[in-house]
């Protein structure tokens, strides 16, 4: 009877799923804990793996504060609570909608107020915390099912319920049945990349099959969230038979001990993976200080990276340091990053950043993090448009770009989403120092095209692509046959 419980969860899984004509992958026990994702035949790069619909889309709880319709999710200041159940609404249109409708139906029903809770200016804020929890419990009885597949972790309080039910008489059930969600939406479920140009607050979901993805932080994935909120999940390498298919839970470029704290606090595991093991990351040495000998050149690296309480140790001296000393230095850090301005980058201050270069080298994920951030927007923010950009800021953004292409590709995650991102930047700069020297053209045309081919491949259909993604491929990219001033129209626009 081993194999039943697999086939259930093939069976209940099936009506979240497309294409499933052939699936490439099949769910068994991971060395990882619980179940995992495996290969059913060699996966080439590129390939998509599996889409699942969601089983619940909801605005992130962190974000509840924010003024937004709980309909729309679309931002909104003229949001007002409803009358009948406090969910702040935007309009008379999402007022008066199914979705609405059923929501307010059930708070009234079911949630009643406690005396004194009525005039509470918190109320709709309560309520928007709630609103991820109150979508599962309004899921049909078979949907529900699926959530006892899933892996759940009972660590972490549940503030939310706390506040619901200072507030609201709740039943009984439903307070078991929401803090089973709570347990495994924490582990399992995924942010959905926001799209700035929509205006909707940033949202997550939950994805049945993508729930049994495990992590990794050199994944052999990456994740495509299409408008509808489908996710698709894409092979950024090759992948052999019988090896786990493997997401990552965190930020890529995160240097190892940020990492694994995260992962620790977040999703209550301690990452053992290679790159983990590697005290220099693949030789990216994200994790590096400087020698806290003021004399020395060196760098201070874990001598045991996955044990927290081991010596830190510099590769030219050889003096050995405490992790309490270097707790100290990476708290240091920590409040000199806070105290920058990051939206703001080009009066990110000098004076801080010449403290920051006291304590890291330019390897340090924190330099690493400021360049990504400083590549990205160059070009692409009010005032400091692409074609409003002097000599010396293009260059700039076309080697930020390449350098932090060089990380990626040392850390081995392929055909990341990051590097698609990074492609289609320094495509953007190399183009426009084409339009500029059109005498250059011929020069770079061969990278032009290939790094917007190569960004489209990674990016294309996702929510949070760059709106002239396809655009710019069809004009800059290989095979277009119009004369090269025509080619170049669409960046004037
Ligand atoms: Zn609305
Ligand atoms: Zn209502
Ligand atoms: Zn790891
Ligand atoms: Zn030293």
């Amino acid at each position: 009877m081993a194999h039943t419980i697999a086939e259930k969860i093939h069976t209940q899984l099936m009506a979240y799923l497309e294409e499933v004509s052939q699936p490439l992958w099949t769910i068994k026990p991971s060395k990882l804990g619980g179940r995992g994702l495996f290969a059913l035949q060699p996966i080439k790069k590129g390939t998509l793996i599996f889409k699942n619909k969601p089983l619940i889309v909801a605005p992130r709880t962190d974000r509840a504060g924010d003024c937004y319709c709980t309909v729309c999710h679309q931002v909104n200041k003229a949001c007002r609570p409803c009358e009948l159940c406090s969910l702040a609404i935007c309009s008379e249109e999402c007022k008066t909608s199914k979705d609405h409708d059923t929501e307010c139906n059930f708070i009234t029903t079911n949630w009643k107020p406690k005396p004194d809770s009525v005039n509470d200016i918190h109320h709709p804020e309560v309520l928007a915390r709630m609103q991820i929890y109150l979508r599962f419990l309004l899921l049909k009885k078979d949907h529900k099912l699926l959530l006892t597949f899933l892996q759940n972790n009972n660590e972490g309080k549940f503030l939310e319920l706390e506040m619901l039910h200072r507030r609201h008489v709740v039943p009984d059930d439903q307070i078991t049945f929401m803090k089973l969600v709570h347990s495994i939406i924490n582990i399992n479920s995924f942010r959905i990349p926001n799209n700035p140009l929509d205006g909707k607050i940033p949202l997550r979901g939950l994805y049945p099959l993508s729930a049994f993805l495990n992590h990794n932080c050199v994944p052999n994935t990456r994740n495509v969230f299409y408008p509808d909120y489908t996710m698709a999940v894409y092979a950024t390498k090759d992948i052999e038979v019988g090896e786990e298919i493997l997401t990552c839970y965190t930020g890529l470029l995160l240097c190892t001990p940020a990492r694994r704290c995260f992962l620790y606090k977040s999703k209550h595991f301690w990452c053992k993976c290679e790159r983990c093991k590697d005290n220099t990351e693949m030789g990216t040495k994200l994790s590096a200080l400087k020698c806290f000998n003021k004399e020395c050149v060196g760098i201070l690296l874990p001598t045991s990276p996955l044990n927290p309480e081991a010596e830190w140790c510099c590769d030219n001296c050889a003096s050995k340091n405490t992790p309490d000393e270097v707790r100290t230095i990476q708290s240091i850090l920590g409040s000199l990053v806070g105290s920058l301005d990051l939206d703001d980058q080009f009066r990110l201050e000098a004076a801080i950043l010449a403290r920051l270069a006291n304590f890291i080298p330019y390897s340090n994920h924190i330099f690493i993090d400021l360049r990504l951030r400083l590549a990205l927007k160059i070009g692409f923010t009010e005032g400091l448009k692409l074609n409003e950009l002097s000599e010396s800021r293009l260059a700039l953004k076309e080697n930020l770009c390449r350098g932090t292409l060089r990380t990626l590709a040392a850390l081995g995650v392929g055909d990341a989403h990051l590097r698609g991102l990074l492609l289609y930047h320094l495509h953007a700069a190399l183009a426009e120092r084409a339009r500029r020297s059109p005498d250059l053209y011929e020069e770079i045309k061969s990278e032009i095209e290939s790094t917007i081919e190569q960004a489209y491949i990674i990016l294309q259909g996702d929510i949070s692509a760059p709106p002239d993604l396809e655009l710019r491929r069809r004009y800059l990219g290989p095979g277009c046959d119009k004369p090269q001033e025509e080619r170049f129209f669409i960046l004037d626009a």
